[in-house]
């Protein structure tokens, strides 16, 4: 590996030229259940809708730099004030804008593994360094580890205050777990600066930590329209949080950084919640069916309220056994590389299908 790195053309940063990419591999497949993407496209409606927008949009001038008619859909939607709604392009920018704000050098965050990689990937391409705590047997936050993890961030020597962002994603990715408002209450009320909570996958659990904003001014929530609004392809995410974050988020964004058609599909996509939420109910009921068919298989699997679930295929070898997937024509998420996920792959739940041919592939890779 060169690292980037050729004669004559300077070397990229030395901490960045080290950082490995995150990308799942994309192959050719029939089936690809390996990027949590919705497997139905967005309403008919929503797509004529945004059609016919097109041909009213003012393309000669920049966007609305404060995508004002986006914010103020979006509280409405979550009963906030616009001013508590910062828009990007995708989750991913959302949360590269919070680490420009309050990260960089001097400066620490709190991620329990195993967990989002683009966490403590943004993070360190930010200049800010990673305090990385373990979740415990289950996936979920250990309290002594909470404690261990904050002293350390507490300890470095560091413009504070340290860590300024505890990231938590709930439910949790690659595992699809749900944290126990216990442990987050519990981690609110320690950590010391900004708690990110990342629900990406928020409308696939039964409850949302969003209304923890009302009571703690530091709870930003982070949301997303790639998985539940099947929109992967726009790029539009966005956080709730106080005022003065969305402002700081503010400062450090490229002016005219979302287009007018993100601002504009946004708007509209809102005016579909029926449909909306009528996808998600369709995937929790496949989400059961692929963990019965699962289980049916021997696979250990680790409860999920996302559209993805983590199972250890029977005790074999989880590269082998995505290999034989792909040999068949599925693609899953092979994680067992990850921290602590020795053993396991994660599937996106996709259409009725799709599914079927995955446990079909599994079982023949299992060789039953
Ligand atoms: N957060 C989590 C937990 C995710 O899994 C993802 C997508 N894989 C994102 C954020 C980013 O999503 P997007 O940028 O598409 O909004």
């Amino acid at each position: 590996m060169n690292n980037g790195e050729r004669p004559g053309l300077p070397a990229p940063r030395r901490d960045v030229a080290l950082m490995a990419g995150y990308h799942s591999p994309q192959l050719a497949v029939d089936v690809r259940l390996n990027t949590n993407e919705a497997p139905e496209p967005p309403p008919a409606a929503f797509v004529a809708a945004l059609q016919e927008e097109l041909g009213r949009l003012a393309w000669n001038r920049y966007p609305d730099r404060s995508a004002r008619a986006l914010r103020v859909a979006l509280a409405a939607h979550h009963g906030v004030t616009p001013e508590e709604v910062f828009c990007a392009n995708g989750s991913n920018e959302v949360l590269q804008s919070l680490l420009l704000a309050y990260g960089g050098p001097g400066r620490n965050v709190v991620v329990f593994e195993p967990t989002y990689a683009l966490h403590s990937h943004i993070a360190r391409v930010t200049g800010t360094r990673v305090v990385t705590g373990a979740r415990d047997e289950e996936f979920l936050l250990d309290s002594d580890e909470v404690g261990r993890c904050l002293a350390e961030a507490r300890a470095q020597d560091l413009d504070g205050p340290n860590p300024v962002i505890t990231f938590l994603c709930s439910p949790n990715n690659p595992t699809g777990r749900l944290e126990p408002d216990a442990r987050v209450d519990d981690l609110c009320r320690r950590a010391p600066g900004l708690v990110v909570i990342d629900e990406a996958y928020g409308q696939f659990a039964p409850r949302s930590a969003l209304w923890r904003r009302g009571e703690n001014e530091r709870v930003v929530i982070v949301r997303t329209f790639s998985k539940t609004w099947s929109l992967a392809g726009l790029r539009l995410g966005y956080a709730l949080g106080a005022p003065e974050v969305v402002e700081a988020m503010e400062r450090v964004v490229l002016p005219y950084h979302l287009d007018l058609v993100t601002q504009a599909a946004g708007v509209l996509a809102l005016a579909h919640e029926e449909e909306m939420r009528a996808r998600v109910a369709r995937l929790v009921a496949e989400r059961g069916r692929v963990v019965a068919g699962l289980e049916g298989l021997g696979c250990a699997v680790v409860p999920s309220d996302a559209n993805f679930v983590l199972f250890a295929p029977d005790g074999r070898d989880a590269h082998a056994i995505w290999s034989a997937l792909v040999e068949q024509s599925v693609l899953v998420r092979d994680v067992s590389g990850w921290p602590r996920l020795a053993g396991y792959l994660r599937v996106t739940i996709g259409a009725p299908a799709e599914n079927d041919r995955f446990l079909e592939a599994l079982g023949a890779a299992l060789g039953r």
